[in-house]
């Protein structure tokens, strides 16, 4: 089997936001904090992506809000053909990672589903809001559990 050689890479630039874009149809503020979700992951869990985590992502299964979904098979290489990404129905958003032993919890915060629910409309997500989550420091837009 020829494997991929080098890690996932670990920062959101417009390369991976391409290739998500690319997977998903469409860029989007659900889209983008998936993709933040799982660099986090890779990061904290220091992981190499594809093969070394699990994810279990726990939300309403219906877009807007499972387009994250696609941001977390995007940024982690955990996939749904590969069996290592399932997804529970529940409300609010959140990711559980295990790599290692490791349990990582990554929920959105409810102040940020509430303010991209009350912006967004079928025909247009405003830009300047998926350039902010983007940007915004991970403590600003969820709440980090680790459990070793
Ligand atoms: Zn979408």
């Amino acid at each position: 089997m020829n494997f991929v050689k080098e890690p996932k890479q670990r920062v959101l630039d417009e390369r991976l936001e391409t290739r998500a874009i690319e997977f998903h149809g469409h860029d989007g503020p659900f889209m983008t904090l998936g993709l933040r979700m799982g660099l986090a992951a890779l990061e904290l869990l220091d992981c190499r992506g594809w093969f070394d985590l699990r994810c279990e992502v726990r939300l309403h299964w219906s877009p807007p809000d499972s387009c994250v979904i696609d941001g977390i098979q995007s940024s982690t290489g955990c996939t749904m053909g590969k069996k290592n990404i399932t997804v529970v129905e529940q409300p609010g958003v959140e990711a559980v990672f295990t790599s290692k032993g490791k349990i990582l919890t990554i929920r959105l915060r409810e102040n940020i589903i509430d303010n991209i629910k009350q912006n967004i409309t079928d025909e247009d997500i405003p830009h300047e809001m998926i350039e902010e989550l983007e940007g915004a420091d991970i403590s600003e837009i969820f709440d980090i559990t680790l459990v070793n």
